[in-house]
């Protein structure tokens, strides 16, 4: 009988939830959290993508993974005590009408039941114990790969994300962006489906520009405090009501043009399951950090004013963030030991610190990595520009010198991995324009090429010259990318199904 009664509460149940509105948005949300990829998954996506940043990587992964733990486990407790109470509510009507069931074995073996099938035979104190949010902070310099990262474990989770810039953000009231617009934003790119908004990620990017100056910390200050006040609510949890404009139908309009109106719309966004990435590169913080920790160590008795100010010196980390020599003499960028009180000294509020648990933060990109990342992750710029000359019949080749070289532009030009595109697009703009439809079947960019980069600084109007090869002079071009880069020369060989040349043979005999 009470069999009966507890297939009956489920089926009421699955299709009356009043937690997820429709069985799509259920479907979602369950097939969602119980595929959460583990942490090592996580960090070997990550791998395919992102160079580097191995501390970050690891952080972000199990950090995330944590995350949606987390938001499963929410969602596991709420569907048992909604189980529960149906049941309590069901059991009691037996009582009412036919006492002699009253806390029958099979009653129990219902309710056990039911807790197997969500997971959760679990004692009181596991009900009681309530994971808390874990929100990231993300510190690195600019380039380094933060939105990125972001990105990438959007991406294999298969959950939307918002990137919002702190810089555009005012307090309500003010002209310019509520902090609102990063929800809005997400449930936009959620396909307005407001389940699948709530497991997405928000990332809030340059948060350290909303810092109080320090001259104001202590006092009553309305530029970027304002700001961050406000986001507290959001980033700890908080039912948000938003209005956004969504596409309706498609109509014509008398021109026959396609016409998308669009309709105010409101929606209500819980916000305790989005997983809030806040990223700066907090330009500074690591002099600090640095400092803070040199003056809380003595001074070593043995040492003299000469050999501590070498030790400064070599506290320089790539000329931009310091390096902290620990005890055991290993030597850590200064951003690995950021303690919330260097926080709030920069200027964030201790309340907007506390709800940010997780703090990591990512090195400058060295020569090597800028050089990798032309090349070496899953849709890598090299790959993308030869795909576009591969488009009119071009095989565009990049010898590893030339590689090298642009690496060492970008690192000079101190934007990290963002300055490699502007870079290419300037070595490759004229060659680009140079090839469609000109008879070149084949293009070597070597070290002279990007040398005369050099003496064109930033222009666009540059004119760059590759070396240009036709159809038939395949074999020279072979030979001319041998000459500067041995194992290009030799992927060429077998891409063309090619002997090496005689006169390669020679040289490799000879040397
Ligand atoms: P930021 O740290 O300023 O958020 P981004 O993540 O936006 O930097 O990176 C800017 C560009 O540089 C992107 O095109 C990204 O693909 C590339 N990039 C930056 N860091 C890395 C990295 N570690 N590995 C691969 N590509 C990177």
């Amino acid at each position: 009988m009470l069999k009966i009664h507890v297939r009956a509460a489920i089926r009421r149940y699955v299709t009356s939830s009043a937690t997820f509105a429709t069985p799509a948005a259920q479907k979602l949300v369950q097939s969602r959290v119980q595929q959460i990829p583990l942490p090592k998954v996580l960090k070997s996506f990550l791998d395919e993508y992102v160079v580097g940043q191995e501390i970050g990587k690891k952080v972000l992964s199990v950090a995330v993974y944590n995350h949606y733990l987390r938001a499963y486990d929410k969602q596991k407790k709420a569907e048992m005590k909604m189980q529960q109470e149906i049941l309590e509510e069901e059991r009691r009507k037996d009582d009412e009408n036919e006492p002699l069931y009253s806390g029958s074995s099979e009653s129990k073996a219902g309710l056990k039941n039911l807790q197997q099938q969500f997971g959760l035979s679990s004692t009181r104190n596991d009900d009681d114990l309530e994971l808390s949010k874990s929100n990231v902070l993300v510190i690195g310099p600019s380039g380094s790969g933060k939105t990125l990262l972001a990105a990438t474990l959007a991406r294999v989770l298969d959950v939307p994300i918002a990137i919002t810039d702190c810089t555009q953000m005012t307090q309500a009231g003010y002209i310019g962006e509520d902090v609102q617009v990063c929800v809005e934003r997400l449930l936009v790119n959620a396909d307005f489906v407001v389940a699948k908004a709530e497991q997405g990620i928000i990332v809030l990017d340059e948060i350290d520009k909303l810092a109080k100056p320090a001259a104001s910390i202590g006092t009553k200050d309305v530029s970027g405090e304002g700001v961050q006040q406000a986001l507290l609510k959001l980033i700890e949890g908080h039912k948000l009501e938003v209005n956004v404009k969504r596409p309706v139908k498609a109509g014509t309009d008398n021109k026959k043009n396609t016409t998308t109106a669009k309709k105010d719309e409101t929606f209500v966004v819980d916000t305790s399951n989005i997983l809030f990435m806040i990223m700066g590169a907090f330009v500074g913080l690591d002099k600090h950090v640095s400092k803070r920790i040199n003056t809380l160590r003595a001074p070593k008795e043995h040492q003299t004013q000469e050999s501590q100010k070498d030790d400064i010196q070599r506290l320089r980390f790539n000329n931009t963030i310091e390096e902290i020599v620990l005890d055991n003499g290993k030597r850590v960028s200064a951003l690995n030991m950021v303690t919330p009180s260097d926080l709030v000294s920069f200027g964030l509020i201790p309340e907007l610190i506390g709800r940010v648990p997780i703090v990591t933060a990512l090195e400058p990109l060295q020569k090597k990595d800028l050089y990798q990342i032309l090349r070496e992750p899953k849709n890598a710029i090299l790959d993308q520009y030869k795909y576009i000359f591969q488009q009119f019949n071009v095989k565009l080749s990049v010898t590893r010198k030339a590689l090298e070289k642009v690496a060492q532009f970008a690192l000079k030009e101190g934007t990290g991995a963002r300055g490699l595109r502007g870079i290419m697009e300037r070595l490759l703009l004229n060659v680009n324009y140079q090839c469609p439809g000109s008879g070149i079947s084949y293009v070597l960019i070597d070290e002279e090429t990007v040398n005369s980069l050099q003496q064109t600084e930033h222009s666009l109007a540059s004119h760059v010259e590759a070396k240009y090869y036709s159809r038939g002079q395949r074999d020279e071009f072979i030979n001319d990318a041998t000459k500067e880069d041995e194992e290009l020369g030799r992927e060429l060989d077998r891409e063309f199904g090619r002997t090496p040349t005689r006169e390669k043979e020679h040289q490799e005999i000879d040397t």
